[in-house]
């Protein structure tokens, strides 16, 4: 802030100082003025006239004196009316004009005068002669003139200079008071001045002051007022945002409804709000004496699908599914979805199961349908499994897990079809979870072993591979079946554990075999991975930490995968793919024919081996069809280079048939069943060390079958 000086104090008081001094001045000035005066001007021409006029009286009178002192002759009136007019003009003069009026204000007795004129005017007119009392009488009028203008002259002449020599003083005295005044006022007003001067400074800082702390306070407020102003508009913001999470909580509350109760994916009820109508149905039909179906639907082949073709084209089919399923129901019928390919639906209102019947036929039909999806064509059927209230339970749980047991049975029996469920049912699925616990217990106690299989070039009959299988000896229930519990392992996830263990086990044995010099060399280990080893964890890595733990060379170690795991087309199963036959391992596809590979697969990934699957082989000269296929599998595998080998040799015809067909390595029961290590060994050391002539004689009977 600018300290800004006000000038006003200054030209206020030198204002006030030059009016003082010019009004003293002033005064000094009138007050020489006034005292130098005497008689006013008017008083001192009246006393001159009077004077004058005394004067010209005396003249006339002494004139007419002359002229009438020795008139023993009367005058004639002519003579004596010229002095009479001279008298009578003296009297005008009086009474006429200013002087006059002050002298006759000054009490002379005009009046008097004029009479004794009047009463001589009279008798000159009535023509009388001029008589020595009238010529007496004007000059009794002189003298009475004469003396009366003295006698004023004299008495105007005192009053006049007491009055004003009073009056005088009085002016002054007045004049002294003026000027005392004056001065006092000058004094008091330079006193002021000096304070006010003298206070200036005072008030400047004072206004400065004030200036100051107005202006800080003016910027204290602005800056309030700003912050206010934030204030009010964070406040707003605050309110929109508050409006806004309400908004989104509203909706993520509704959202959290709808997800509470429905499948985001398929739009149908979930799990959760089936249990809740499944309820209420019971309840209503226990009132009612009515029937509620229960059915459980399990798509089959989904999971290959989602293999094959990926995720998103799995989800696709679940929604066509979903409202497939969907219009074949009414209104009051529910459908959900448990979750992956499980649906569940609550028909209600029965009037006997015959009705029932017929939905669930027109739902495996509509699902036999083939689907469209993203270009291809997709084919899926379902099996279902139904329950009905009274009957199989009276509660939501029971009929739930007997529907559940119905779905089993109507897989195992060849799928697209569906089951009520009966007591045997139970039974089953009681043994499908005993088993399921017993294999977690296998894993924990390594109750497993392996089984090798030999692998043989019929052209020299030699032992060119073993394919680890493996076994499980069960305390109570015995031998179990890979056919059985593998399923099982890669369904619950324990497949991962089992496959890494097998992978160990066929590599250690593998470098056993190596170091037995009497063994062929050559001799590599096959060992069956699951793709779920490949998806959710990493085979490569696996398979790359087991070589180096166990010093198996990787020429020695070939996996074998399924056609499934080719076709999700998956980048991260290809990256681990190309990573293992980096490493030098072989890979061969199991079961082939059985899958849906195409040649394009076959090119892209670097695949080594072909497993013709023994269904084929088994129909060798029985299904003419088959031999072509095998042919053609046999020539497509030589043209890409591929190594192929047939699986489930069981007799001599098969024998010739491949041998015929360029395929001369083989894997059956005609050779040898899958055998524990000592077994295996004894069998490829003895025939070895003593029958080299028969193997290279070509005499594969001598192999245990
Ligand atoms: P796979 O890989 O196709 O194995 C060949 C199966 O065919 C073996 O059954 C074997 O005993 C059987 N086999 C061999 N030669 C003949 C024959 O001449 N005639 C007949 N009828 N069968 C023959 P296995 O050992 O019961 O294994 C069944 C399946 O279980 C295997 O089929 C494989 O898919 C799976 N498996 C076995 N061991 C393992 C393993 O360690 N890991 C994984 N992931 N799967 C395994
Ligand atoms: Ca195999
Ligand atoms: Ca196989």
């Amino acid at each position: 802030m600018n300290k800004k000086v006000s000038k006003a104090p200054y030209l206020l008081s030198f204002g006030l100082i030059g009016i003082m001094v010019l009004s003293l001045i002033s005064s000094v000035v009138l007050f020489k003025r006034l005292s130098s005066l005497e008689v006013s001007a008017d008083r001192s021409e009246l006393v001159f006239f009077m004077r004058q006029y005394q004067y010209e009286l005396l003249r006339s009178n002494a004139a007419f004196a002359k002229a009438y002192s020795d008139s023993a002759t009367p005058a004639n009136s002519q003579t004596f009316n010229q002095w009479f007019d001279i008298l009578w003009s003296r009297v005008e003069v009086i009474d006429a004009g200013a002087i006059g009026a002050m002298v006759i204000d000054d009490g002379l007795d005009v009046l008097s005068m004029k009479r004794s004129i009047y009463e001589i005017d009279a008798l000159l007119n009535n023509g009388q002669k001029v008589s020595e009392a009238t010529i007496n009488k004007v000059y009794g009028i002189f003298d009475e003139l004469i003396v009366a203008t003295h006698r004023y002259q004299l008495a105007r002449d005192n009053l006049d200079r007491e009055n004003a020599i009073s009056r005088q003083n009085q002016s002054l005295q007045t004049y002294r008071y003026l000027v005392g005044f004056i001065i006092g006022s000058f004094i008091l007003g330079l006193a002021m001045v000096a304070y006010l001067l003298r206070n200036n400074s005072k008030l400047q800082q004072l206004r400065w002051n004030l200036e100051t702390s107005v202006e800080k306070r003016t910027k204290e407020l602005r800056d309030s007022n700003a912050d206010l102003v934030k204030e009010i508009d964070d406040h707003k913001k605050t309110e929109i945002e508050l409006k806004n999470s309400q908004r989104v909580a509203e909706e993520a509350r509704e959202k959290v409804q709808y997800q509470a109760n429905y499948d985001s994916l398929t739009k149908l009820a979930n799990r959760n709000l089936f249990l809740d109508r499944f309820q209420s149905a019971l309840h209503k039909a226990q009132q009612e004496r009515s029937l509620v179906a229960l059915l459980f639907i399990d798509l089959d082949r989904f999971k290959h699908i989602n293999d094959t073709l990926g995720h998103s084209v799995g989800d696709e089919l679940l929604k066509d599914a979903s409202s497939r399923i969907n219009m074949q129901l009414r209104s009051h019928d529910t459908a959900a979805r448990f979750g992956g390919d499980e649906f569940a639906i609550l028909l209600t209102d029965i009037q006997c199961l015959d009705d029932v019947d017929i939905v669930v036929q027109r739902i495996l039909k509509t699902l036999a349908t083939p689907f469209k999806l993203s270009g291809h064509d997709a084919f899926v059927s379902a099996s279902i499994g139904v329950t009905s209230y009274p009957k199989d339970g009276v509660n939501s749980g029971t009929l739930l897990r007997k529907a559940d047991s119905a779905m089993y049975k109507a897989k195992e029996l060849g799928k697209n079809n569906y089951q009520y469920f009966t007591k045997q049912m139970d039974v089953e699925a009681n043994q499908r979870h005993e088993l399921e616990k017993a294999l977690h217990t296998a894993v924990e106690n390594n109750q497993f072993s392996l089984n090798f299989q030999p692998i043989i070039d019929a052209q020299n009959n030699s032992v060119i591979g073993a394919e680890a299988l493996i076994r499980w000896q069960h305390e109570q229930m015995g031998y179990i079946s890979p056919a059985d519990f593998i399923p099982l392992a890669e369904e619950v996830g324990l497949i991962v554990d089992i496959g890494e263990w097998v992978l160990r086990e066929a590599c250690k044995q593998a470098v056993v075999w190596q170091q037995q010099s009497q063994l062929d060399k050559a001799m590599y280990v096959a060992v069956n991975m699951s793709s779920r080893q490949f998806q959710t964890t990493n085979a490569a890595l696996l398979i790359t930490n087991i070589l180096n733990e166990t010093g198996l060379a990787a020429k020695y170690l070939k996996i074998e995968i399924t056609e499934s795991l080719l076709m999700a087309d998956d980048q991260n199963v290809m990256d681990q793919l190309t990573e293992i036959r980096r490493l030098g391992v072989s890979l061969a596809i199991d079961d082939f024919g059985t899958g849906y590979s195409s040649l394009s697969y076959l090119k892209k990934f670097p695949i080594t081996t072909l497993k013709i699957d023994q269904s084929f082989i088994k129909d060798i000269n029985i299904d003419v069809g088959d031999d072509e296929l095998i042919k053609g599998i046999i020539s497509m595998a030589k043209s890409l280079n591929l190594n192929v080998v047939a699986e489930g040799v069981e007799s001599q015809l098969q024998v010739d048939f491949l041998l015929e067909n360029n395929c001369s390595k083989m894997q059956g029961y005609y050779y040898s069943k899958p055998l524990a290590v000592d077994d295996f060994n004894q069998l490829v050391v003895k025939n070895t060390l003593n029958q080299l002539t028969v193997i290279t004689a070509s005499e594969p009977s001598i192999l245990v079958h």
